[in-house]
């Protein structure tokens, strides 16, 4: 059997250093051997933990802010509702449990997912429990009625590519080999981010994700058409600024390169590039985490839940609600963006641009 390792170590022999582009898609993707083709990452028991499976209120505020977004928009009788990335599908659960009393919202829905691990495409089916289509591109969507999208640290996944600034030009960080081991090295200079040369300095670094642009374009061209709105939450910036690109494994940081395919790849999101390629439908204010969640009501929902529980449960339902939205936790770290159609209302808890 061929590692994942092996492989890259011979391609980068025949035809030279890769892009980091690249060696995330083979690292992520790999049909055979690939991080998340091959397992579920998510809980304590795997590589990192999100906040749909931190507290069920997060899906359940995610869940009502669509609903109030298509009763904003009259309440169409057939929508899509689409998730990018489900990962195990408990955002979905709690969003479709919380919204079940609002007339007409669940007889209205078609569920698809984008996804493309066969083992968390499993792990969704068995969590949801709604006739839900699963697709591998977004592209394959069926097209014509409104979109209601989620997107939950699913563009952190996504393969970026990274330049470091010379005094007039661009050099990208690639992966070679130093002997035979996998080595960042820096390629010479390439024709890339003019418009970067304005507001940083030799030896700065930039980030970006083409991957990420083509979806968010997509999905951009789809809402201004057919109406609808997206919700992408995850952690970056308005603008792409240093080396963000991190592994995880067991919840804690290593080399990117040790062991491709067995740690997690991520980079931070550039809110700015997703909200410019979203254009013709309208983008957001980027809306931190904590103050999107308050505006949703949160505190009135953790106080409700809390009445019913006692001892360590109580104790770790605070610290759930803490971990979502206190500053020094997920709540500014973590940023929301919404596209909506040009005339039609923003979703609830963010402000248009
Ligand atoms: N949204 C979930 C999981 C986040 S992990 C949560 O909040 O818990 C990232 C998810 O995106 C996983 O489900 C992974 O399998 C999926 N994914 C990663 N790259 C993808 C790609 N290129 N296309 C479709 N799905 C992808």
């Amino acid at each position: 059997m061929t590692t994942i390792k092996e492989r890259l170590i011979r391609r980068i022999r025949a035809t030279g250093p890769m892009t980091i582009a690249d060696y995330m898609t083979e690292c992520l993707g790999d049909p055979e051997h690939g991080y998340y083709t091959t397992r579920d990452p998510l809980g304590k028991s795997g590589d990192f933990t999100t906040s749909p499976e931190i507290s069920q209120m997060f899906g359940e505020l995610l869940g009502l802010a669509l609903a109030q977004s298509w009763m904003d928009r009259g309440a169409p009788d057939r929508v899509l509702l689409v998730e990018l990335g489900p990962g195990r599908g408990t955002l979905m659960a709690d969003a479709l449990r919380a919204t079940q009393a609002i007339p007409g919202f669940h007889a209205a829905l078609d569920l698809h997912m984008v996804e493309t691990s066969p083992t968390l495409r499993a792990r969704q089916i068995e969590t949801i429990r709604h006739p839900l289509t699963h697709h591998d591109r977004i592209e394959d969507l069926p097209i014509g009625p409104p979109l209601f999208l989620i997107a939950n640290e699913f563009f952190d996944a996504l393969p970026i590519r990274q330049f470091q600034r010379t005094e007039t030009a661009w050099r990208e960080h690639v992966v070679g080999l130093t002997g035979d081991r996998l080595a960042f090295g820096l390629s010479g200079p390439v024709a890339a981010l003019p418009h970067r040369l304005g507001d940083t300095k030799p030896g700065e670094i930039v980030e970006t994700s083409p991957a990420s642009h083509a979806i968010v374009a997509t999905l951009g061209a789809r809402i201004a058409k057919d109406g609808g709105v997206a919700l992408i939450i995850d952690y970056g910036d308005w603008r792409s600024r240093g080396d963000t690109f991190q592994a995880v494994a067991n919840h804690k940081p290593v080399d990117p390169l040790a062991e491709p395919g067995v740690a997690d790849l991520t980079a931070h999101v550039d809110f700015e590039a997703l909200a410019q390629a979203a254009s013709p439908a309208l983008a957001s204010a980027m809306t931190p985490q904590g103050v999107f969640l308050e505006r949703l009501g949160i505190t009135p929902r953790a106080e409700a839940l809390a009445r019913n529980l006692t001892g360590p449960a109580l104790d770790s339902h605070i610290a759930a609600h803490r971990r979502l939205t206190h500053p020094q936790e997920m709540g500014t770290l973590f940023k929301v963006l919404a596209l909506y159609q040009p005339g039609t209302p923003p979703p609830p808890g963010v402000d248009p641009e």
